[in-house]
């Protein structure tokens, strides 16, 4: 029975959908319901997207933006140049995997500095958008 009320809701959009009517009869309630929770989960995830830093641009020691992104070879973890190398100076070991870990086994990632950058944009025109 839920069939017959959510197949009369969606008369309309039925007629844009001729096409795969056939597959939609059968899973007409079903889909409804998830089409329902995937338009919730956008909603959050859009929000946690402005409040919280991606993890391919995260810091592994100040959790913020990398600040010139720099990756340890032994981990691939993301630092900020600044805190990886004062971590290196300290204890001379990765901070991620506490392996053995010098200035010559970090790597500057430009490719993702420029990914950051590009990202923030972005943010700063999504909330600019949304104001
Ligand atoms: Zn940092
Ligand atoms: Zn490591």
């Amino acid at each position: 029975m839920n069939i017959e009320i959510s197949e009369n809701s969606k008369k309309e959009e039925k007629i844009e959908n001729l096409e795969n009517q056939g597959e939609k009869d059968k899973n007409n309630g079903e889909e409804e319901q998830k089409n329902e929770e995937k338009d919730n989960q956008n909603e959050n995830s859009t929000f946690e997207k402005i409040s919280s830093v991606p993890i391919m641009m995260k810091c592994f020691l100040c959790q913020d933006y990398c600040n010139e992104s720099v990756q340890t070879i032994c981990c691939n973890k993301l630092f900020c140049k600044r805190h990886i190398i004062e971590e290196i100076l300290k204890n001379f070991k990765c901070p991620s995997c506490h392996q053995r870990c010098e200035l010559k086994d970090i790597i500057e990632n430009k490719k993702i500095s420029e990914d950051i950058k590009w990202y923030k944009k972005q943010l700063n025109e999504l909330i600019l958008g949304e104001m």
